[in-house]
């Protein structure tokens, strides 16, 4: 299967998700989760229509970009990201999904504001609470998410997860529908329902994440094939 087969493969399972929960399968986005896959391969994801391309190494991004591997897509950073490393994040990335701390939330403020621009981002749930895997816990992000509204250079436009490895068919479906809950409330009372994007769901759960209310899916093998583990 070629990367164009596997997005439209991708894009019916996502209509009929949708429509099976009672959506409008326009209201989702795809984002491809291109690392470790080249400039090409991305070109060709782009050529297939593509909502937006998502990369996780600060310099894997910086090569690709070199190469235009991303012309005619939004670029989006996805992955954990060093507080060193948001100068060159900021203002490059349309949408930065992994905001897990207010100390990075602060570095981005401090950049954009240099570089006289507002950055997008979404804040990160950990909603497993697992101790190897960054974000703001379950307890811990309402208050995050309050303290961001005074960044003016930061708008926060939803919320992201990755949910704990789970091997049982449907296992993540609590998880997701957990960060939905936590979305739509943030959203209402904090941010005038001004959230846009709910990112959470990847290549073997996106189903489950589309019927809790994702708006953002971020799929990597399932789009590019396997790829080696780094
Ligand atoms: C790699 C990655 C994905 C996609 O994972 P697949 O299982 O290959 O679809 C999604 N989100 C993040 C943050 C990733 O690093």
């Amino acid at each position: 299967m070629s990367i164009a087969e596997n997005i439209q493969a991708i894009r019916e399972r996502m209509d009929r998700a949708a429509r099976e929960a009672g959506r409008d399968p326009k209201e989702i986005l795809l984002v491809g989760a291109s690392k470790m896959n080249d400039a090409d391969a991305c070109r060709a994801a782009i050529a297939a229509g593509i909502d937006a391309l998502g990369e996780n190494r600060v310099q894997e991004m910086t090569a690709k970009l070199a190469q235009h591997a991303y012309d005619g897509a939004p670029l989006h950073f996805i992955g954990h990201l060093q507080r060193n490393k948001v100068r060159q994040v900021v203002g490059t990335a349309s949408l930065i999904h992994s905001v897990s701390s207010l100390a990075l939330l602060e570095e981005i403020q401090r950049q954009a504001e240099k570089r006289g621009l507002v950055q997008d981002v979404l804040l990160e749930v950990n909603v497993g609470g697992e101790e190897n895997k960054s974000g703001f816990s379950s307890q811990e992000i309402y208050a995050a998410a309050e303290s961001a509204r005074e960044f003016a250079h930061v708008r926060v436009l939803g919320l992201m997860t990755i949910p704990p490895v789970e091997r049982e068919p449907h296992g993540n479906l609590p998880y997701f529908t957990k960060v939905s809950q936590l979305y739509v409330d943030i959203s209402r009372n904090l941010y005038d329902n001004s959230f846009k994007y709910l990112s959470m769901g990847m290549s073997d759960d996106f189903e489950d994440a589309i019927a809790a209310g994702a708006t953002m899916i971020r799929v990597g093998s399932a789009i590019f094939g396997h790829r080696q583990y780094y």
